[in-house]
This record gives structure tokens, sequence and C-alpha cells, in this order.
């Protein structure tokens, strides 16, 4: 399929474009303009950002560029307060579901890329789709991401059927409640027939916002390779109706300080064209190891650790209504770390291999399937108690988008912190639901004292008492019980 030709007419309103919102010049002179700041021109950023508003990109080059330890340690008691008041101390868990690994495009750093020739291309049958949400369901999951690779084999109408078959696919242990998307860049009439199947979010990472990187990772003769197609997609979609928009970009591609301007100035554009609605979500990956792919080993630009932990603490402070993903690409070590940072989700129980759910019980076993390597292979409920060692609650609720709190919906209600209204009182019940049908002895009894922890803050509120009928409910088998 000829991707250039199928997307013509779109295409060209991109190419007419003088320039996109993206001035690299700029975000490096707002950087350099900000180096070595002072103590009090970072407590006077901090001071701002603890009024839960949205950060200028002068304001966010003050933090980036910081580099005293005693006020980075001010950044990071922010960030997780920040997180704390519009998301409470809960984690959302998801698991990724691939569907695909055809690719025609030539991502220098992805296994799936079409150059690739040890990797075994797979694009899962309606039937296959079924019995991998099977297991999912069975081991607990309730909110997944389908991942495609762009291909004449997954068209729109491929995701379409797929959507379908999550949705109506059911166990006597429940059902998938929220699929998002996280696939290649689509026309408005595609993404409107996705908003019709009932889709929650849709992803999709620049990957570099840095013009030239963008180039040299994305040959020119791929779709992928076409900037603005993709810089833009989050417009077309919200044009569709899919309001519920999945930034990100794959550090180590460039330097770390840059991306992070790079997504602050796609929010500021998304904001100011649709009426204050920014990403619902930002993921951070880093990229790790591929199978047969020289880039991902050898990164100009790796992300440290230290330079990791401090970007998720200043998406958090520039963007404090968004909802951040770390995901299983990380070890576990560093997930204990930034969920203390304002990660608000994450994915456990993690197969990204075609068809790994009902191959293998971990991540990492089907080389030739697999786009990149996992770094934490821990199960969903070995990652509920270590959720509950740290103090947090998980949560699978998917209440927001079936109850039509999406885009400007969310977004008022997300930057008036009232979320944790919500959030905390759904957390309990869709945790409770969790250890009743699922959980490990481990597991429930700590579960058990970390809901009874939450409850009691709650007591005296005008939840209270919905929440204990709500609780009572489920013992007695009603499940999807939600605010
Ligand atoms: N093909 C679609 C696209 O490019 O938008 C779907 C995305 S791909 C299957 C999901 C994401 O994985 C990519 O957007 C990229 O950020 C990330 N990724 C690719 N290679 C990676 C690697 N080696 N390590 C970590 N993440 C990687
Ligand atoms: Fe294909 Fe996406 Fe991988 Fe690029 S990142 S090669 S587009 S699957």
């Amino acid at each position: 399929m000829d991707f250039f030709e199928k997307y013509k007419k779109e295409l060209s309103q991109y190419d007419r474009m003088e320039k996109d919102f993206i001035d690299d010049d700029l975000i490096w002179q707002q950087l350099n303009a900000a180096e070595n700041p002072t103590k009090q021109q970072v407590r006077t950023v901090l001071q701002k950002a603890d009024n839960c508003v949205r950060l200028e990109p002068e304001e966010t080059a003050i933090l980036i560029q910081n580099k005293d330890p005693e006020t980075i340690e001010e950044m990071y008691q922010l960030a997780y307060k920040l997180k704390h008041e519009v998301y409470a101390d809960r984690l959302v868990l998801f698991a990724p579901l691939y569907c695909s690994d055809e690719c025609a495009n030539k991502c220098k750093y992805c296994g799936f890329r079409c150059d690739n020739g040890v990797m075994k291309r797979k694009t899962l049958t309606q039937a296959e789709v079924a019995e991998e949400v099977k297991v999912m369901i069975n081991e607990g999951q309730k909110r997944t991401v389908l991942v495609y690779g762009e291909s004449p084999n997954t068209t729109v109408d491929y995701m379409v059927d797929t959507i379908r078959t999550v949705y109506s696919t059911k166990t006597d242990k429940g059902a998938i409640r929220r699929a998002n998307i996280n696939a290649a860049p689509l026309s408005v009439e595609e993404y409107k027939k996705l908003k019709k199947e009932g889709i929650g979010t849709i992803q999709v990472f620049q990957e570099t916002y840095h013009h030239e990187t963008y180039k040299y990772m994305h040959p020119q003769d791929t779709i992928k390779g076409h900037y603005r197609w993709r810089l833009y997609c989050m417009d077309r979609a919200y044009q569709a109706g899919c309001d519920d928009m999945g930034l990100g970009v794959l550090f180590g591609l460039y330097d770390w300080r840059f991306e992070v301007m790079g997504l602050l100035y796609h929010t500021i554009h998304l904001e100011k064209t649709f009426n204050g609605v920014g990403p619902h979500t930002i993921s951070f990956p880093r990229v790790t190891l591929a199978n047969s792919t020289p880039l991902s080993r050898h990164l100009k630009y790796k992300v440290s650790d230290e330079d990791f932990k401090k970007l998720v603490a200043i998406i958090r402070l520039s963007v404090p209504y968004t909802g951040m993903i770390c995901t299983a690409r990380e070890p576990k070590a560093i997930r204990d770390q930034v969920i203390k940072l304002g990660v608000s989700q994450m994915d456990a129980g993690t197969r990204i291999g075609v068809g790994a759910y009902t191959k293998s019980k971990t991540a990492n076993q089907l080389k030739d399937a697999e786009q990149f390597t996992i770094n934490d292979e821990i199960s969903l409920d070995s990652c509920l108690k270590s959720i509950c060692e740290i103090g947090e609650i998980p949560s699978f609720c998917t209440a927001c988008y079936r109850a039509g709190r999406t885009g400007e919906e969310f977004m008022k209600y997300a930057k008036t912190q009232f979320i944790h209204n919500f959030c905390m009182p759904n957390a309990i019940l869709t945790f409770k639901e969790y250890i009743v049908d699922y959980a490990s002895k481990e597991t429930a009894e700590i579960g058990n004292k970390v809901i009874e922890k939450y409850l009691k803050q709650l007591e005296g509120t005008e939840y209270y008492n919905k929440i204990i009928d709500g609780l009572k409910q489920i013992e007695n088998g009603k499940r999807d019980v939600r605010f």
C-alpha cells in the first residue's frame, strides 16, 4: 500500500504550512537562557506550580536546567504532592495487547521495522485476539491498549474488528472495560470509525520533537518519515471526536531537555486549539534493547536514571492535570521511584509479543515477535502487592470514560482537582473486585489493609456510606460498581 497516495490530500495541507508549532531554535534559546538558575528562580516557578496550573516554556526550562540538589528535592516533593492532589494515591493498571508486528516503516530503534529480517511477522486473527483477551481477563486485567504496526493488513477496519472482539469477549470473570489504541496516525475519517467503537485514549508518540533527529530516525521514503502527519494527528483525532489524547516521546533519540519542551509545546498547542483540552496522558518510554536493532544499543542521547527521574517530575509539574504512564520498559526499582514523582498509570503482567498471552507466562519469551525488551516482568498480582507495600492503592477504574467524562469534561474535573473524589472511591471498589476475584492470599491480605486505610480517610465525606454499600455489593457478587 502506498500510504503517501492514500493520505495525499491531508498530507498536502501540512506540506503547504510555512512552519509548525515546534520551533527548534526557540526551544534551545529558552533552554540556554535558563542555564544554571538560582534557587530563587526555581522556587518562584515551584510556587506557581503549587497552584496546579500548567507552566509556560520559560518556566519549565528553569526546572529542566536546575542542577541544585536541594531544589531538585523540592521539585520531587511538589511533583508528588500535585499528583496526590489531582489523582489521589492511586495507580491505574493496564496491559498492552499487540495485535500485529507487520509494519511498512523503518524506524531505526524498533524491532518491528520492515527491514528487520529476524522478525516472524504475524497479524492476529479475530479468534486469536479473543484467545489473548481471555487470558488477560482471567489474569485480572480490565484495561488494555491495543498496539499495531502500520501495514496494509492493519487498516482501520482491522482495528475496528479487533476493538469489537476485545469488548465482546467475556469469561466468567468479566470483560475488558476500556481499550485504548496505540497505532500509526490516521485521517479524520478513520478516527471517526474508531470513535464509534468506543475506544478510550488515542496514543501516538511523536518519538522525537527535534526535526532533524526525526528525519534521521524515520527514513523519508516511509510514511512515518512525515513529521507533520504525526505532529498534527491529535488535531485530526480531536476533530473526529476522539477527545482523550495521549502524547509521548521515546527518550534516548535526542536530548531529553529538548523533548520535555516539545511535549509542553504540544500540550499548549492542543489547549489553544481545542478549548483548553490538553493531553489526557503523557508517556515517556526510554529506548530499550530491540532484537537485531543496533541503534537501540548505541544511543548518543541515552537518558540516565537521574535525568529520567527529573524529567518525570518536571512533566508532572509542568502539566499537572495529565495522566502519566510509566511502562514495564523500566525496571521495577525505577518504577517504584517514579511512582513517587507523579506517575499515575502503569502496566503489569505485560507481554508484548504478538500472541504472547496465550503462548507465555511472562514477557521476553518470544524474541522474534517482540518489538523491544521489557525490563519489569512482574505479574499483575505481584505488582499490586508491591504497590500496596509502598503505600499506594491500585485501581482498575474505567469510570470516567464510561460516564462520558472525557475531553473538556475530564479537563474540568482534573484541572480543579475534583477528580480524586471519583478516583479514590473507584480505586477502592475496583481493587476490591480484584481481591475477591483474583488475588493471591498475600495480595488480598495487604490489599484489604490498604482499602481500610483509604476508607478511613473518607470517613465523614458524602461518599463514605456509598462506598461501604458498594463494597458489600461486590462481596455479594455484583460487579462493575462505580461512581
Ligand atoms: N506503529 C505505531 C506507531 O509507530 O505509532 C504504533 C506504535 S509502536 C508499536 C509503540 C511505541 O513503541 C512507539 O511509538 C515507540 O515509541 C515505542 N518503541 C519502538 N521501539 C522501541 C524500543 N526499542 N524501545 C522502547 N520503545 C520503543
Ligand atoms: Fe513500525 Fe511503529 Fe515500529 Fe516504527 S515504531 S517500525 S511504525 S511499529
